[in-house]
């Protein structure tokens, strides 16, 4: 097994380059582009988007018993209402707004795990509490109110049978504006564990793009994706495992990297990880192909990056690389009514 942790490193600029995609939806890389360093600032302290999880979360909860009617209503809200496309647009351009304290920590020495919660079905468990953590995480790690929500958040994005991989959901941080989110394989064989920054999860946008994402690595690198026993491959060798002919990342692979692999593999180092400065080096060479200066991390991050766009924009016409990327996963049935659960689920947060 030996399954790496996939960690999402993309701070906040990220959400900015989101934003631009959704501020000029036909063309969301270039967008993303010019916008990506000016706009990392630091975030104010703002509340409006915590209280649109706190209202959701009471919403849904009083919404159930009376179940069907409303809820297909919702449902059926596709990607080309324009409500709702607005509203996410509005959510996520809150440019500067963020829940995240101006004196929360940032830059601490390692990542500490806060708390750990298993997971069944739609409810976690009674949190587990690590000891030993810095002084300064405490309030982060108490608040199990706050991590019943960005759970239950996660449960509106991501539909039930789409969630039984999950065995644990961690909270943990590194401080702000460093690690915002992981997969990573869960003590129990065949599960995994999904781990959300306690402070960065603070703000909403890159809350909601860093779930898509993780979710995104769990899509591509599931067992139904991935053969983690194989000794030989003869189809994409992912970090996981070798991916099955017909995966998606096989595919994408395929379509994408191909041509691009073995310059792109002259970026990783002898241990495995990539060389940060030799990705922005590729990304400057090959600008139109990615939708993020994160995804030429490697096939792993682009297709979980290509997901965010996919998700969060409207449909490309394709006049780029990057564009084809969000195209690629319209040729996927399910993966489209994915998309629509998700937006409709964030949706129902900017309401
Ligand atoms: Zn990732």
């Amino acid at each position: 097994m030996n399954k790496k942790t996939i960690f999402i490193v993309l701070v906040l600029f990220v959400i900015q380059l989101l934003i631009a995609a959704c501020a000029s939806s036909a063309n969301p890389p270039q967008a993303a582009e010019s916008s990506a360093v000016e706009t990392a600032a630091p975030a104010e302290s703002e509340s409006e988007e915590s209280v649109a999880i706190e209202e959701a979360t009471e919403d849904t909860t009083e919404e159930e018993p009376q179940a069907t009617e409303e809820a297909e209503e919702e449902i059926i809200a596709d990607e080309s209402s324009p409500a709702c496309m607005t509203q996410l647009e509005a959510m996520l351009n809150e440019e500067g707004e963020s829940n995240i304290p101006d004196d929360a920590p940032e830059d601490l020495d390692e990542e500490y795990i806060l708390v750990t919660y298993q997971v069944s079905g739609d409810e976690i468990s009674a949190p587990k509490n690590e000891s030993d953590i810095p002084e300064e995480l405490i309030p982060y790690q108490q608040d199990a109110a706050r991590h019943k929500e960005l759970w239950e958040f996660y449960t509106k994005l991501i539909p039930a049978e789409r969630r039984t991989i999950i065995g644990e959901f961690v909270i943990f941080s590194d401080g702000a504006y460093n690690v915002i989110g992981a997969v990573d394989e869960a003590s129990t064989p065949g599960k995994w564990t999904l781990e959300m920054d306690a402070i960065d999860s603070l703000d909403v946008g890159m809350l909601s793009t860093t779930l898509v994402h993780e979710f995104a690595h769990m899509l591509t690198l599931d067992d139904t994706q991935i053969d983690d026993t194989a000794s030989t491959c003869a189809d994409y060798q992912t970090i996981d495992g070798c991916s099955k002919k017909d995966s998606y990342i096989n595919d994408f692979y395929n379509a994408f990297w191909a041509d691009i692999y073995d310059e792109w593999s002259a970026t990783v180092m002898p241990g495995g990880e990539v060389n940060e400065d030799e990705v922005v080096n590729f990304y400057d060479k090959y600008p139109d192909q990615f939708v993020s200066d994160y995804a030429p991390t490697g096939p792993e991050e682009d297709i979980a990056e290509s997901w965010i766009y996919f998700v969060f924009s409207e449909k490309p016409a394709g006049d780029t690389i990057a564009e084809q990327k969000i195209l690629f996963f319209y040729n996927y049935p399910e993966l489209v009514s994915l998309r629509q659960y998700t937006l409709n689920g964030i949706c129902k947060y900017t309401e």
